[in-house]
């Protein structure tokens, strides 16, 4: 069977910056059935949660309190990146519009919730390796069928 690797605050777990989750409920289903792997790439860089938010900046990701916290969005990223490979897995749903983990849209580092074009780290690293991915909002039932033969 394979797997697919999935945001960890979308399968319920309270990683989030605010201690909250993204839940979905049928990723949660994934995740326990074992067909889906979950990540924090934040916490797997050593960040706590709660946490302060961060924001892609230019080269840089920041705290909202200006604390450069590019090499532990690195390292969670390479780390996130390892457990995708040890697990074999064939394509990632992560979570949208986030600094790690949103694909084709980020909040763009002025803290105002202002949107612009881009990738998370993680992602950005998902998509060097030609990984499929997609976000909870985008329409990963395809994606899993396409790229995993997994219908939910
Ligand atoms: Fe969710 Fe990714 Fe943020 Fe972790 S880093 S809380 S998995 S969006």
């Amino acid at each position: 069977m394979k797997k697919i690797l999935v945001s960890r605050c979308l399968t319920g777990e309270c990683c989030r910056y605010d201690g909250k989750s993204n839940l979905v409920p049928e990723i949660r289903e994934l995740a326990e059935r074992g067909v889906a792997v979950p990540v924090c790439p934040e916490v797997l860089g050593g960040l706590p949660t709660p946490r302060t938010p961060s924001e892609i900046r230019g080269e840089n990701v920041v705290m909202r309190d200006g604390t450069v916290v590019t090499e532990q969005f690195r390292l969670g990223a390479e780390r996130a990146m390892a457990v995708f490979l040890e697990e074999g897995c064939a394509c990632a749903v992560t979570k949208a519009k986030s600094p790690s983990c949103g694909c084709g849209t980020v909040y763009d580092g002025t803290f105002t919730g202002t949107l612009t074009p881009g990738d998370g780290i993680f992602v950005r690293l998902l998509k060097e390796a030609g990984v499929p991915v997609c976000t909870e909002k985008d329409d990963w039932k395809r994606m899993l069928e396409d790229a995993a033969g997994i219908s939910v």
